[in-house]
């Protein structure tokens, strides 16, 4: 047989495992659909999942910290990462500017970590466009209506116009569902939690993750040498 014919010896070690990209798990749902209880929960379960912190012009809530639950921004340095392509996606919810910082997404997939991205349907579309095969959503729906519209009112920090604000934005939320990968119904809490693990559990043994499966292939026709 002429050696020439066969590929270079590969780059991957005997005994190394083979490499994985990461995956991008969106939650969308409208507020009060309990989108937040579900992502803590799985970033607790899961190893090798961390959290996508956004950056927002909106100032911190009670209890918020910066660089925990959000990196609060001015608009101007919103706008300087916006024009410097720093955001991996950017959109203006209500009347504050929320984008995902590109560079920390970027070195966990390649290292082989998930992350999990609490952002809306204008984020997921973009993400959709421009990484479509990295991309898991999943779209959380409150179990009823009336539930969803009971959840937004016991929010008692918010007042009246915000309340009704964020009907119209979650019924806007909602009429994206499909476009995204996933529906759960959050009827029960611990349920929802088992359906979203169950989904990162089967995407992160997708073909197309095992991106060093070709150089594993090329070390084992070099083994049988
Ligand atoms: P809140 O101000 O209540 O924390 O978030 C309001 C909305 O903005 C939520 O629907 C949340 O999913 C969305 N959001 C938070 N961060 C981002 C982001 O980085 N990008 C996009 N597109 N939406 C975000």
């Amino acid at each position: 047989e002429n050696p020439m014919s066969r590929p270079a010896a590969s780059a991957l070690p005997p005994g190394a495992a083979i490499p994985r990209r990461g995956l991008m798990l969106v939650l969308s749902s409208p507020s009060g659909a309990g989108k937040s209880t579900i992502a803590r929960a799985l970033l607790e379960a899961e190893d090798g999942l961390e959290m996508s912190v956004s950056v927002t012009t909106r100032p911190p809530r009670p209890g918020e910290r910066d660089g925990e639950h959000y990196h609060f921004i001015t608009p101007e340095a919103y706008h300087e990462l916006v024009r410097t392509n720093g955001l991996l996606e950017h959109a203006r919810v209500f009347d504050n500017f929320y984008g995902t910082p590109r560079a920390p997404v970027e070195q966990a997939l390649a290292g082989g970590r998930d992350v999990l991205f609490d952002i809306d349907w204008q984020g997921t579309q973009q993400v959709a466009e421009n990484a479509r095969a990295d991309l898991v959503s999943v779209f959380i729906l409150p179990p009823s209506v009336g539930e969803l519209e009971r959840r937004l009112k016991t929010r008692a920090q918010d007042s009246d116009e915000v309340v009704a604000k964020r009907m119209a934005k979650a019924l806007d939320e909602i009429s994206h569902y499909p476009e995204y990968d996933y529906i759960l119904v959050n009827d029960d809490l611990e349920r929802s939690i088992a359906d979203v693990r169950a989904i990162l559990r089967a995407e992160r043994l997708r073909r197309q993750r095992r991106v060093g499966l070709a150089d594993f292939v090329n070390a084992m026709r070099h083994a049988e040498d």
